[in-house]
């Protein structure tokens, strides 16, 4: 049976791995398609793209837009995205210099803190248009101010913590456009994770393909009651391990992953929707 892992980062947002390691990982897991979902950026698709036709491995270009409906944050996954499409492009830069700033508003409270912790340092080591907060933890690990990640985000860096910063989002209702005039499919992320169930009515009115129903953190009770959600609403699934690459102990991909028939059926949605 053909499996695929649809969540995943590389270091062209939060993960550590380059996008060829990545799809070595995903061979060494005999995984049939993977697809792509950096944090706000579609630009490690090409790379991703090239290393998966070099070992037949089938790739779905995506992307995981941050964004919030009835302040609540949700992340919208684009799927089979036009990594070229202008307007996308222009939409997400702009939410790349948001989190650039954010940035720079962290290590401003860090230093508030008495933690003389640089800017330059965090761009230095996430070496990305799309940083974000795992960037700095890993440089307070890295610059010796804090023992470990999550040590970082207990003190620092989680909601509401001292150097936790709001970040500007884009609307949900604005995301589902956007990725829908991109060509992709718009599926809700980790809904378990981010308790967003209240707004799914919402974001279905305003045309939601799917939820992610199989995800890392979700609880099997979990992911059997957003099977019953997507039904009710004629909702795609999907599902995967969202991962980031080393930041946690073994990588997590391939630990969730999907039949290839949710492949088709997702195919099969943008197909119809190109007639
Ligand atoms: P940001 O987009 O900058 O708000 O950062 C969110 C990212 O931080 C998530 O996608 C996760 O990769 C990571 N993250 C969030 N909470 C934690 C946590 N408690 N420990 C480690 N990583 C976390
Ligand atoms: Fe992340
Ligand atoms: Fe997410
Ligand atoms: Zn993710």
């Amino acid at each position: 049976m053909k499996f695929a892992d649809l969540h995943l980062h590389t270091q062209f947002s939060d993960g550590t791995f380059t996008p060829e390691e990545l799809v070595l990982h995903a061979q060494k897991q005999g995984l049939a398609c993977i697809a792509l979902t950096d944090h706000d950026t579609v630009e490690g698709c090409a790379r991703a793209a090239t290393a998966c036709a070099a070992v037949q491995m089938e790739f779905i270009p995506g992307a995981e837009l941050t964004a919030e409906h009835a302040d609540t944050e949700v992340h919208i996954l684009g799927y089979f995205l036009d990594t070229q499409n202008s307007v996308l492009l222009e939409k997400i830069a702009r939410f790349q210099a948001v989190r650039q700033n954010r940035i720079r508003e962290m290590v401003a409270a860090l230093n508030q803190l008495g933690i003389p912790l640089q800017a330059g340092a965090v761009f230095a080591l996430a070496n990305c248009k799309s940083p974000g907060r795992p960037h700095v933890a890993r440089a307070l690990v890295k610059e010796k101010f804090i023992a470990n990640i999550d040590e970082a985000f207990e003190r620092y860096l989680k909601k509401g913590r001292p150097a936790w910063v709001p970040k500007t989002k884009m609307s949900a209702l604005e995301g589902v456009g956007l990725i829908h005039q991109a060509g992709g499919l718009a599926i809700m992320a980790h809904p378990g994770l981010n308790r967003t169930d209240a707004i799914i009515p919402d974001l279905v009115d305003a045309g939601l393909d799917g939820i992610e129903c199989f995800h890392t953190k979700h609880s099997t009770v979990m992911s059997e009651r957003y099977l019953e959600i997507a039904e009710k609403h004629h909702l795609l699934v999907t599902g995967g391990s969202d991962c980031h690459g080393f930041s946690k102990k073994t990588p997590l991909i391939g630990t969730v992953r999907v039949p290839y028939a949710y492949v088709e059926k997702l195919k099969a949605k943008v197909a119809e929707r190109k007639l």
